[in-house]
């Protein structure tokens, strides 16, 4: 699935601009920070990839990357940023609820935490969009080689008890690091076994 060109397809702000519904996608959330682009730039093997998401004026887009022929990667960017004004939050969340509970070959959501931080408000609200939408989701915890050996197991603790509240969640949680590598290898074979 990763093996093939990975390219930046294209920047949404309507449903009507959303490419053909032609193959799988899986979408990624999280605050901003949470280590996104990074991910995505690790799991496609291309570094400045997902860049084009975090420019000004792409935060509220909804950006497309090819991952080979037969997958789409769906940057979902714009939440956790408390300074943008309302209308613009608004009509974010409504494409944001439009796109979650309307694309037929979205397969899996990977909501991202900073392993360090835990589960925040604004991450509680997308997973309960999530919910809704009955869009299973994971939970991938971000930048572990931040996180101290001894602390890992009650984050993950913790992180699973958030989890139990939202019917949507899938229970395994990962633990990755872009920087290191670990737990990539595992995010892309389970992306490469949805159907
Ligand atoms: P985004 O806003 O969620 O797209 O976040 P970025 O991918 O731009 O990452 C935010 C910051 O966290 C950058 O300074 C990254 O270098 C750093 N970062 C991302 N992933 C990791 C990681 O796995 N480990 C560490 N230590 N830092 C990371």
């Amino acid at each position: 699935l990763f093996a093939g060109e990975t390219e930046f397809v294209k920047g949404v702000v309507a449903m009507s601009g959303l490419p053909e519904a032609d193959r799988m996608e899986v979408c990624f959330a999280g605050r901003s920070n949470v280590g996104k682009s990074t991910l995505i730039n690790a799991l496609t093997g291309r570094k400045g990839l997902a860049r084009a998401s975090n420019t000004p004026g792409r935060t509220q887009e909804i950006n497309y990357f090819t991952a080979g022929d037969d997958l789409y990667l769906v940057d979902l960017p714009g939440y956790g940023y408390a300074n943008a004004p309302l209308s613009v939050v608004e009509k974010w969340q409504r494409l944001l609820k439009q796109y979650l509970s309307g694309r037929q070959t979205l397969r899996r959501a990977f909501v991202l935490i900073d392993g360090r931080h835990g589960v925040k408000q604004v991450d509680e609200e997308i997973m309960s969009l999530l919910d809704s939408a009955a869009v299973t989701f994971q939970c991938v915890l971000t930048k572990a080689d931040k996180v101290k050996e001894k602390d890992r197991q009650k984050v993950l603790d913790v992180t699973r008890a958030a989890l139990a509240k939202h019917p949507a969640a899938y229970p395994e949680i990962l633990l990755t690091s872009s920087e290191k590598g670990d737990g990539i290898p595992t995010l892309r074979s389970i992306i490469a076994t949805l159907e």
